[in-house]
């Protein structure tokens, strides 16, 4: 009798076992029910997404049972999205809005900037934007901002920074490679992920194209990177400066009118990405109030907008890789994605402006298994849209409901 309990109870325990190891259901595990997701290249319809702690691990038909025991989180109404990537941001330019300020030119200890732009990275999650390349910061805010975030201690999108931008110094006599070769050292050794360098004027309600750096001093700056195992990024508002910096080997080049058909087509040729951030000078117009800017500032800019416009317009038609940056600053937050709008307007489909800040991006941040879809291995990055950006990409600007990061809710509007 006692040595038949025995058995019974042994037999109990091995089923219990091998259903728990078909099924692992631990209580971190999480499944949302979709209606339609898109997941980076194809439209899923009804299905469920398994996660567990921060990755992703199945995707099911919705039709098999959820892993019993796990939290179930029914977002059926809304089309979901892989979190999105914005290339270009700088996350700790602050501005709080006191009365008689402006967003330039506010001092204050680089710590209370850092502890005051959370609410930049709050505003950004909002918009679904769940990872950033953060390219230029001063005294070692956005370090501070990367480790807080990676840490849990603070809300907002993973960060991927440069540290402070290299340009040409002040009072240089001339080119000087060797200079720009140990900047680029010094920026890796202090922590900077990836190299921001500002190879020409332009900026804020500036569209001063004029080249700053050579091509030698890019070649440095990007050889010296590579040789360390990081990436760079070269900023340049004008054509010659694009040229050159697509030349030097940069992997990703910042803003960009009036590219000739030969910078395009090594543009293809090399895999450069170009991210045109054509929104962040209709951000400028918008806000020129808050800046201040001089009535005479804005057809200029506007001009700008028009250049780099057709410019993004023949590089899509020519397959050139384009990778989705706002350029946000200040009371840009918020507006992240209004980027994928201006796309859309250079030709591509609403599925290909997604994947800009998705695939594309992923790709060029070296994260390309892990960033940009909801599959299987993927992080748990998940945005929940009312209505269907694959079809108007404007319901993305107002419509995000609900924004998972890294199998967390850290957005819910519902
Ligand atoms: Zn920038």
């Amino acid at each position: 009798m006692i040595q038949s309990m025995r058995h019974t109870t042994r037999i109990i325990t091995i089923v219990a076992l091998s259903v728990l190891a078909a099924t692992p259901v631990s209580a971190q595990t999480k499944v949302i029910r979709a209606g339609k997701v898109w997941d980076g290249s194809r439209t899923l319809t009804d299905v469920a997404i398994v996660i567990d702690g921060d990755r992703i691990t199945r995707i099911d038909s919705a039709k098999e049972p959820a892993a019993a025991g796990a939290e179930v989180i029914d977002l059926r109404r809304y089309t979901l999205l892989p979190g999105l990537i914005d290339l270009h941001t700088h996350m700790t330019y602050y501005w709080d809005r006191q009365p008689g300020t402006r967003p330039l030119g506010q001092r204050r200890r680089p710590a209370v900037t850092v502890f005051l732009a959370q609410e930049n990275a709050r505003r950004t999650l909002e918009t679904g934007v769940t990872t950033v390349r953060d390219l230029g910061a001063s005294n070692e805010t956005d370090f501070a901002m990367r480790d807080l975030i990676a840490m849990g201690a603070m809300p907002g999108p993973r960060m991927i920074v440069a540290g402070q931008g290299i340009s040409a110094a002040r009072q240089a006599t001339g080119p000087d490679p060797g200079a720009m070769r140990s900047a680029a050292e010094d920026r890796i050794k202090n922590g900077s992920d990836w190299v921001k360098v500002y190879a020409s004027r332009g900026s804020f309600d500036s569209v001063d194209t004029t080249q700053t750096l050579t091509f030698d001093e890019m070649k440095a700056i990007v050889d010296a990177a590579h040789g360390r195992g990081h990436k760079v990024a070269i900023h340049s508002y004008g054509a010659s400066g694009v040229k050159d910096a697509v030349r030097a080997g940069a992997d990703s080049v910042e803003h960009g009118v009036d590219l000739d058909q030969e910078t395009i087509a090594e543009m293809v040729k090399g895999g450069t990405v170009w991210v045109p951030t054509i929104d962040h000078n209709r951000y400028y117009v918008d806000a020129k109030d808050e800046y201040g800017f001089k009535p005479e500032a804005i057809q200029p800019l506007q001009d700008y907008i028009q250049r780099n416009l057709d410019a993004t317009r023949r590089a899509v038609k020519a397959g050139v890789r384009i990778g989705m940056g706002s350029d946000a600053v200040f009371s840009m937050f918020g507006q992240n994605t209004r980027e994928l709008g201006w796309l859309v307007k250079a030709g591509m489909t609403p599925a290909e402006a997604l994947a800009a800040a998705t695939t594309t991006a992923a790709d060029l941040l070296g994260m390309p298994g892990r960033l940009g879809r909801i599959a299987p291995g993927y992080a748990a990055d998940v945005v929940a849209v009312e209505g269907d950006p694959l079809q108007s990409i404007d319901v993305l600007f107002t419509g995000v409901r609900v924004v998972m990061k890294d199998g967390k809710i850290v957005v819910d509007k519902r």
